[in-house]
Protein backbone atom coordinates (compact mmCIF):
# COMPACT_ATOMS: atom_id res chain seq x y z
CA UNK A 1 0.00 0.00 0.00
CA UNK A 2 1.64 3.73 -0.95
CA UNK A 3 2.96 5.35 1.93
CA UNK A 4 3.14 2.44 4.33
CA UNK A 5 5.22 -0.22 4.97
CA UNK A 6 5.59 -3.63 5.48
CA UNK A 7 8.34 -5.74 6.40
CA UNK A 8 7.86 -8.88 3.46
CA UNK A 9 8.01 -12.65 5.18
CA UNK A 10 8.06 -16.02 3.68
CA UNK A 11 5.21 -17.70 2.44
CA UNK A 12 4.72 -21.20 4.05
CA UNK A 13 3.91 -22.24 0.53
CA UNK A 14 5.86 -20.90 -2.12
CA UNK A 15 8.30 -19.30 -0.09
CA UNK A 16 8.32 -16.13 -1.77
CA UNK A 17 9.02 -13.05 -0.06
CA UNK A 18 5.62 -10.82 0.29
CA UNK A 19 2.92 -9.69 2.17
CA UNK A 20 1.45 -12.55 3.92
CA UNK A 21 -2.32 -13.02 4.97
CA UNK A 22 -3.42 -15.43 7.71
CA UNK A 23 -6.03 -18.23 6.75
CA UNK A 24 -7.61 -19.73 9.54
CA UNK A 25 -9.80 -22.81 10.02
CA UNK A 26 -12.81 -23.80 12.42
CA UNK A 27 -10.43 -25.85 14.36
CA UNK A 28 -8.17 -23.33 16.44
CA UNK A 29 -5.09 -24.25 15.22
CA UNK A 30 -2.82 -22.16 13.95
CA UNK A 31 -3.66 -20.12 10.70
CA UNK A 32 -1.54 -20.78 7.87
CA UNK A 33 0.79 -17.81 6.74
CA UNK A 34 0.32 -17.40 2.71
CA UNK A 35 0.78 -14.55 -0.16
CA UNK A 36 -2.29 -13.63 -1.72
CA UNK A 37 -1.81 -16.20 -4.61
CA UNK A 38 -1.10 -18.87 -2.49
CA UNK A 39 -3.82 -18.18 -0.40
CA UNK A 40 -6.40 -18.15 -3.11
CA UNK A 41 -5.31 -21.93 -3.93
CA UNK A 42 -5.20 -22.86 -0.65
CA UNK A 43 -8.64 -22.39 -0.50
CA UNK A 44 -10.31 -23.19 -3.79
CA UNK A 45 -8.01 -26.27 -3.04
CA UNK A 46 -5.52 -26.19 -6.44
CA UNK A 47 -2.01 -25.62 -4.51
CA UNK A 48 0.54 -27.10 -6.18
CA UNK A 49 2.07 -30.51 -5.03
CA UNK A 50 5.28 -28.70 -3.56
CA UNK A 51 3.01 -25.84 -1.69
CA UNK A 52 0.48 -28.29 -0.33
CA UNK A 53 3.45 -30.73 0.85
CA UNK A 54 5.20 -27.76 2.70
CA UNK A 55 1.76 -26.71 4.21
CA UNK A 56 0.61 -30.36 5.11
CA UNK A 57 3.99 -31.05 6.76
CA UNK A 58 4.10 -27.25 9.17
CA UNK A 59 -0.25 -27.78 9.54
CA UNK A 60 -1.05 -31.42 9.12
CA UNK A 61 -2.65 -33.31 5.80
CA UNK A 62 -6.11 -33.72 7.75
CA UNK A 63 -7.00 -29.93 8.49
CA UNK A 64 -9.77 -29.22 6.02
CA UNK A 65 -8.49 -27.04 3.01
CA UNK A 66 -5.22 -29.79 2.59
CA UNK A 67 -7.72 -33.43 3.46
CA UNK A 68 -8.46 -36.67 1.25
CA UNK A 69 -11.49 -35.07 -0.37
CA UNK A 70 -9.51 -32.32 -2.44
CA UNK A 71 -5.76 -33.93 -2.79
CA UNK A 72 -3.99 -37.22 -2.92
CA UNK A 73 -0.97 -38.51 -0.58
CA UNK A 74 1.15 -36.74 -2.52
CA UNK A 75 -0.73 -33.28 -3.11
CA UNK A 76 -2.11 -34.13 -6.05
CA UNK A 77 -5.08 -32.03 -6.34
CA UNK A 78 -8.28 -33.83 -8.15
CA UNK A 79 -8.95 -30.24 -9.79
CA UNK A 80 -6.40 -29.26 -12.87
CA UNK A 81 -3.69 -27.49 -11.38
CA UNK A 82 -1.41 -24.57 -13.32
CA UNK A 83 2.34 -25.84 -13.63
CA UNK A 84 1.74 -28.32 -11.24
CA UNK A 85 4.54 -30.43 -12.75
CA UNK A 86 6.97 -27.82 -12.07
CA UNK A 87 6.49 -28.22 -8.54
CA UNK A 88 6.70 -31.74 -7.29
CA UNK A 89 6.19 -33.28 -4.45
CA UNK A 90 9.90 -34.05 -2.58
CA UNK A 91 11.54 -37.28 -4.08
CA UNK A 92 12.89 -40.04 -1.75
CA UNK A 93 16.59 -38.91 -3.04
CA UNK A 94 16.12 -35.59 -1.90
CA UNK A 95 14.67 -36.87 1.65
CA UNK A 96 18.42 -38.85 1.70
CA UNK A 97 20.00 -35.32 1.34
CA UNK A 98 18.21 -34.06 4.07
CA UNK A 99 16.77 -34.82 7.46
CA UNK A 100 14.83 -32.07 8.25
CA UNK A 101 13.31 -32.52 4.61
CA UNK A 102 13.18 -36.63 5.48
CA UNK A 103 11.09 -35.32 8.56
CA UNK A 104 9.03 -33.34 6.84
CA UNK A 105 8.12 -35.69 4.12
CA UNK A 106 6.76 -38.09 7.29
CA UNK A 107 4.78 -35.52 8.66
CA UNK A 108 2.74 -35.21 5.02
CA UNK A 109 2.44 -38.30 4.28
CA UNK A 110 -0.45 -40.37 5.10
CA UNK A 111 1.73 -43.44 6.56
CA UNK A 112 5.15 -43.27 7.38
CA UNK A 113 6.91 -44.73 4.57
CA UNK A 114 9.16 -47.44 5.69
CA UNK A 115 12.04 -46.31 3.03
CA UNK A 116 12.69 -43.54 5.40
CA UNK A 117 13.12 -45.03 8.40
CA UNK A 118 17.09 -46.42 7.65
CA UNK A 119 17.23 -42.56 7.33
CA UNK A 120 16.00 -41.56 10.57
CA UNK A 121 18.04 -44.51 11.98
CA UNK A 122 20.96 -43.22 11.09
CA UNK A 123 20.79 -40.06 12.67
CA UNK A 124 19.24 -40.69 15.82
CA UNK A 125 20.61 -37.78 17.58
CA UNK A 126 19.88 -35.43 15.50
CA UNK A 127 16.11 -37.08 14.37
CA UNK A 128 15.62 -36.22 18.12
CA UNK A 129 16.43 -32.77 18.47
CA UNK A 130 14.35 -31.91 14.82
CA UNK A 131 11.57 -34.23 16.32
CA UNK A 132 11.49 -31.96 19.60
CA UNK A 133 11.92 -29.07 17.88
CA UNK A 134 9.23 -29.63 15.15
CA UNK A 135 6.58 -30.65 17.32
CA UNK A 136 6.66 -28.56 19.65
CA UNK A 137 6.11 -25.84 17.01
CA UNK A 138 3.34 -27.68 14.98
CA UNK A 139 0.71 -28.62 17.52
CA UNK A 140 -1.53 -30.56 14.94
CA UNK A 141 -2.31 -33.98 16.52
CA UNK A 142 -1.42 -36.27 12.64
CA UNK A 143 2.04 -35.01 12.99
CA UNK A 144 2.73 -35.61 16.74
CA UNK A 145 1.62 -38.83 16.23
CA UNK A 146 3.93 -39.36 13.08
CA UNK A 147 6.96 -38.09 15.20
CA UNK A 148 6.00 -40.54 17.88
CA UNK A 149 5.96 -43.23 15.07
CA UNK A 150 9.08 -42.31 14.43
CA UNK A 151 10.63 -42.22 17.63
CA UNK A 152 9.31 -45.75 17.63
CA UNK A 153 10.52 -47.57 15.01
CA UNK A 154 13.59 -45.60 13.86
CA UNK A 155 15.02 -44.64 17.79
CA UNK A 156 13.93 -46.27 20.47
CA UNK A 157 15.83 -45.87 23.58
CA UNK A 158 17.54 -42.82 22.12
CA UNK A 159 13.86 -41.14 22.42
CA UNK A 160 13.66 -42.13 26.02
CA UNK A 161 13.37 -38.99 27.92
CA UNK A 162 11.64 -36.96 25.30
CA UNK A 163 8.93 -40.00 25.20
CA UNK A 164 8.24 -40.06 29.45
CA UNK A 165 8.20 -35.99 28.66
CA UNK A 166 5.32 -36.54 26.31
CA UNK A 167 3.66 -39.40 28.34
CA UNK A 168 3.79 -37.20 31.43
CA UNK A 169 2.25 -33.99 29.83
CA UNK A 170 -1.06 -33.32 28.67
CA UNK A 171 -1.33 -35.86 26.29
CA UNK A 172 -4.81 -37.63 26.07
CA UNK A 173 -5.81 -37.69 22.81
CA UNK A 174 -2.40 -39.04 21.42
CA UNK A 175 -2.74 -42.51 23.67
CA UNK A 176 -2.46 -44.63 20.72
CA UNK A 177 0.91 -43.80 19.23
CA UNK A 178 2.14 -42.87 22.09
CA UNK A 179 1.98 -46.15 23.77
CA UNK A 180 3.83 -47.05 20.50
CA UNK A 181 6.25 -45.19 21.22
CA UNK A 182 6.42 -45.92 24.72
CA UNK A 183 6.86 -49.85 24.23
CA UNK A 184 9.76 -49.00 22.10
CA UNK A 185 11.45 -46.53 23.94
CA UNK A 186 10.77 -46.82 27.90
CA UNK A 187 11.59 -49.50 29.98
CA UNK A 188 8.82 -52.05 29.67
CA UNK A 189 7.18 -51.99 33.15
CA UNK A 190 7.08 -48.14 32.66
CA UNK A 191 5.39 -48.28 29.28
CA UNK A 192 2.46 -50.48 30.25
CA UNK A 193 1.96 -48.68 33.93
CA UNK A 194 1.41 -45.53 31.33
CA UNK A 195 -1.03 -47.21 29.25
CA UNK A 196 -2.43 -48.92 32.54
CA UNK A 197 -3.31 -45.75 34.05
CA UNK A 198 -4.87 -44.09 30.90
CA UNK A 199 -6.67 -46.89 30.76
CA UNK A 200 -7.79 -47.07 34.19
CA UNK A 201 -8.31 -43.18 34.49
CA UNK A 202 -12.12 -41.91 35.46
CA UNK A 203 -14.68 -41.47 32.38
CA UNK A 204 -11.98 -43.57 30.04
CA UNK A 205 -13.76 -45.27 27.49
CA UNK A 206 -11.79 -48.15 27.54
CA UNK A 207 -13.03 -50.31 24.12
CA UNK A 208 -11.66 -47.37 22.60
CA UNK A 209 -8.17 -47.36 23.70
CA UNK A 210 -7.81 -50.99 24.44
CA UNK A 211 -5.97 -51.19 21.27
CA UNK A 212 -3.23 -49.02 22.45
CA UNK A 213 -1.85 -52.26 24.31
CA UNK A 214 -1.06 -54.20 20.53
CA UNK A 215 2.30 -52.51 20.71
CA UNK A 216 3.64 -54.69 23.37
CA UNK A 217 3.41 -58.17 22.67
CA UNK A 218 2.72 -58.82 26.61
CA UNK A 219 1.58 -61.03 28.28
CA UNK A 220 0.67 -58.21 31.02
CA UNK A 221 -1.64 -56.97 28.05
CA UNK A 222 -3.78 -60.25 27.93
CA UNK A 223 -3.94 -59.33 31.69
CA UNK A 224 -5.41 -56.12 31.16
CA UNK A 225 -7.97 -57.34 28.61
CA UNK A 226 -8.93 -60.38 30.74
CA UNK A 227 -9.66 -57.31 33.22
CA UNK A 228 -11.19 -54.58 31.69
CA UNK A 229 -13.74 -56.91 28.70
CA UNK A 230 -17.22 -55.83 28.79
CA UNK A 231 -19.68 -55.92 26.59
CA UNK A 232 -20.26 -54.89 23.74
CA UNK A 233 -17.37 -56.39 22.62
CA UNK A 234 -15.23 -54.83 19.20
CA UNK A 235 -12.96 -56.97 17.16
CA UNK A 236 -10.48 -54.53 18.30
CA UNK A 237 -10.43 -56.28 21.71
CA UNK A 238 -9.57 -59.77 20.06
CA UNK A 239 -7.23 -58.53 17.46
CA UNK A 240 -5.47 -56.76 20.68
CA UNK A 241 -5.10 -60.17 22.53
CA UNK A 242 -3.79 -61.53 19.44
CA UNK A 243 -1.01 -59.04 18.80
CA UNK A 244 -0.39 -59.45 22.44
CA UNK A 245 0.33 -62.87 21.89
CA UNK A 246 -2.29 -65.07 23.10
CA UNK A 247 -1.80 -68.68 23.60
CA UNK A 248 -3.98 -71.64 22.98
CA UNK A 249 -4.42 -72.15 26.54
CA UNK A 250 -5.40 -68.60 27.41
CA UNK A 251 -7.79 -68.84 24.44
CA UNK A 252 -9.26 -71.81 25.41
CA UNK A 253 -9.43 -70.77 29.03
CA UNK A 254 -11.19 -67.71 27.64
CA UNK A 255 -14.03 -69.93 25.59
CA UNK A 256 -14.85 -72.09 28.81
CA UNK A 257 -15.52 -68.81 31.15
CA UNK A 258 -18.30 -67.53 28.92
CA UNK A 259 -18.68 -64.00 27.37
CA UNK A 260 -18.01 -61.57 26.83
CA UNK A 261 -14.06 -63.43 26.86
CA UNK A 262 -15.65 -66.02 24.96
CA UNK A 263 -16.09 -63.58 22.55
CA UNK A 264 -12.74 -61.89 22.75
CA UNK A 265 -10.87 -65.47 22.33
CA UNK A 266 -13.22 -66.60 19.14
CA UNK A 267 -12.32 -62.76 16.96
CA UNK A 268 -8.55 -63.51 18.88
CA UNK A 269 -8.06 -66.93 16.51
CA UNK A 270 -9.63 -65.42 13.91
CA UNK A 271 -7.07 -62.45 14.19
CA UNK A 272 -4.59 -64.91 14.20
CA UNK A 273 -5.63 -66.05 10.68
CA UNK A 274 -7.11 -63.53 8.48
CA UNK A 275 -4.94 -59.95 8.92
CA UNK A 276 -7.76 -57.91 7.56
CA UNK A 277 -6.65 -54.43 8.94
CA UNK A 278 -3.43 -52.47 8.30
CA UNK A 279 -1.92 -52.82 11.98
CA UNK A 280 -2.85 -57.29 11.76
CA UNK A 281 -0.70 -56.93 8.73
CA UNK A 282 2.11 -55.00 10.05
CA UNK A 283 2.22 -56.95 13.44
CA UNK A 284 1.16 -60.49 12.12
CA UNK A 285 0.10 -62.42 15.37
CA UNK A 286 0.26 -65.98 15.21
CA UNK A 287 -1.34 -68.00 17.74
CA UNK A 288 1.28 -69.20 20.55
CA UNK A 289 1.33 -72.86 21.66
CA UNK A 290 -1.47 -73.89 19.25
CA UNK A 291 -2.72 -77.76 19.63
CA UNK A 292 -3.18 -80.13 17.22
CA UNK A 293 -5.98 -79.49 13.96
CA UNK A 294 -8.11 -82.30 15.31
CA UNK A 295 -8.28 -80.85 19.38
CA UNK A 296 -8.88 -77.47 17.93
CA UNK A 297 -11.92 -78.25 15.87
CA UNK A 298 -13.36 -80.17 18.98
CA UNK A 299 -12.90 -77.31 21.30
CA UNK A 300 -14.71 -75.06 18.72
CA UNK A 301 -17.63 -77.60 17.97
CA UNK A 302 -18.08 -77.30 21.82
CA UNK A 303 -18.08 -73.58 21.63
CA UNK A 304 -20.96 -73.54 19.14
CA UNK A 305 -23.03 -76.16 21.37
CA UNK A 306 -22.37 -73.85 24.59
CA UNK A 307 -22.95 -70.83 23.27
CA UNK A 308 -25.42 -71.65 19.84
CA UNK A 309 -25.96 -67.49 18.62
CA UNK A 310 -25.27 -66.42 15.01
CA UNK A 311 -21.82 -64.55 15.49
CA UNK A 312 -20.32 -67.39 17.66
CA UNK A 313 -21.48 -70.17 14.84
CA UNK A 314 -20.57 -68.09 12.15
CA UNK A 315 -16.81 -67.31 13.28
CA UNK A 316 -16.23 -70.90 15.26
CA UNK A 317 -17.61 -72.52 11.77
CA UNK A 318 -14.74 -70.26 9.95
CA UNK A 319 -12.16 -71.15 12.44
CA UNK A 320 -12.41 -74.90 11.92
CA UNK A 321 -12.43 -74.32 8.44
CA UNK A 322 -9.20 -72.42 8.93
CA UNK A 323 -7.61 -74.65 11.65
CA UNK A 324 -4.89 -76.22 9.68
CA UNK A 325 -3.92 -72.35 8.62
CA UNK A 326 -4.46 -71.62 12.61
CA UNK A 327 -2.41 -74.01 13.54
CA UNK A 328 0.89 -73.76 11.24
CA UNK A 329 0.76 -70.23 11.31
CA UNK A 330 0.03 -69.52 7.59
CA UNK A 331 -2.20 -66.17 7.59
CA UNK A 332 -4.64 -65.04 4.67
CA UNK A 333 -4.09 -61.39 4.09
CA UNK A 334 -7.91 -60.42 2.72
CA UNK A 335 -7.01 -57.03 1.95
CA UNK A 336 -4.45 -57.96 -0.22
CA UNK A 337 -0.16 -56.84 0.37
CA UNK A 338 0.88 -55.91 3.53
CA UNK A 339 1.39 -52.22 3.80
CA UNK A 340 3.71 -50.57 1.03
CA UNK A 341 7.37 -50.86 1.90
CA UNK A 342 7.41 -48.41 -1.77
CA UNK A 343 7.61 -44.74 -2.05
CA UNK A 344 4.08 -43.58 -2.93
CA UNK A 345 3.61 -42.85 -6.67
CA UNK A 346 5.65 -39.74 -7.37
CA UNK A 347 4.38 -37.10 -10.45
CA UNK A 348 6.32 -37.16 -12.85
CA UNK A 349 10.05 -35.50 -12.19
CA UNK A 350 10.29 -31.93 -14.51
CA UNK A 351 13.59 -33.02 -16.16
CA UNK A 352 12.19 -33.29 -19.67
CA UNK A 353 11.03 -29.29 -19.28
CA UNK A 354 14.97 -27.71 -17.79
ZN1 LIG B 1 2.92 -18.13 -1.66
Amino acid sequence: MLGQSYVPETCEACHAMAELREVEEADGLPPYRVCAACAARLTEHVLRPLEWFRLAALHGWSRYHLHDDFYDELGRSIDPVDDAELHPFPALADCAASLPLAVDVAYALWHLPRALVPLFAAQPAATLELLEQTTAQRPHPDIRASADEIAAVALGPVAEEWIRRECAGDNDALLFPLAQAAAACLPRDEALAYVRQALAAPGTNVAERIGCLAWFHDEAALDLIEQHACAPISETWGRTAAASGITWDRARRWMEAGRPLSTVALDALHACVRYDSPLLAELAPRLLDPPDVATLRAVLTEQMDRDPVPRVKKLAARLIEDAEALVVGVPDFPLGERRSDEWPQAETPRDETE
